[in-house]
């Protein structure tokens, strides 16, 4: 009896094990190797304030440099957003933000296609053949993050996930005919088509940079309350997107 039972409470923990080790080290895909990558783009130290603004630091300083992860999108990336784990400030507006932010990659990466999915309840990266972009807690030094399973052996991505830190106060500008190069609206708070963008650069394969010399690409891995000028590419992103996706 004993014997039994002590036998049964093994089988239960083996499976337990295995079931954990399943969930938790995605690691193989059909005997293929897989890497996971994970990006966090940072806030940058806050501007001081004086009269209640906070003073906007725009340059536009030319950079043709770029990082690449060694990974490249199949020609087909579907993805799913969470719009209940957004915040109001940018809920009503989630649609736009991420068609604009697919929009701005997608001349650079010829052969990919991004599809929208229905929507995903989850908040949280994870190995589950979803690709999405969500709000959900993240530490308090990180705006977003950009998680990547691609094969080692030929680079190509089998899932990313993109999640924005629900911590972090958002907002959204509308950079239609604005020069956002040198534009900073008056929120005291992070611009969600900003970040999302240079996070859309990890999915398209590109890596954080972090010289003073880098600071107006949109893979620059710092970001800014008020800051617009990620929303469009510059010499170096395109460079970097072209060099994955040659035409
Ligand atoms: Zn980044």
């Amino acid at each position: 009896m004993t014997y039994r039972l002590s036998l049964r409470y093994f089988f239960a923990l083996i499976i337990a094990l295995s079931l954990l080790l399943w969930a938790a080290i995605p690691t193989s895909e059909g005997g293929i190797v897989l890497k996971v990558h994970e990006l966090k783009v940072k806030p940058k130290k806050n501007h001081r304030i004086t009269r209640n603004l906070i003073p906007c630091n725009v340059t536009d300083k030319i950079s043709n440099n770029f990082g690449t992860i060694g990974s490249k999108l199949p020609s087909s990336v579907p993805y799913r957003l969470n719009p209940s784990s957004a915040p109001s400030s940018v809920n009503s507006n989630l649609t736009t933000i991420v068609n604009n932010s697919f929009s701005a990659w997608d001349v650079t990466t010829d052969g990919v296609t991004f599809i929208p999915g229905s929507n995903t309840s989850k908040t949280r990266a994870s190995f589950d053949g979803q690709n999405i972009i969500a709000w959900g807690r993240l530490s308090r030094s990180t705006l977003g993050a950009t998680y990547i399973w691609y094969k080692t052996s030929t680079g190509e991505v089998v899932e990313v996930d993109t999640i924005m830190n629900s911590r972090q106060p958002w907002s959204w500008t509308d950079p239609t005919g604005l020069y956002v190069n040198d534009y900073c609206p008056l929120t005291n708070a992070y611009d969600a088509q900003n970040i999302l963008i240079h996070e859309l650069g990890h999915w398209v394969g590109l890596d954080d940079l972090y010289n003073s010399s880098e600071e107006d690409l949109t893979m620059y891995g710092f970001g800014d309350k008020q800051e617009l000028k990620k929303d469009t590419l510059e010499t170096g992103d395109k460079l970097g997107a072209g060099s994955i996706y040659p035409h």
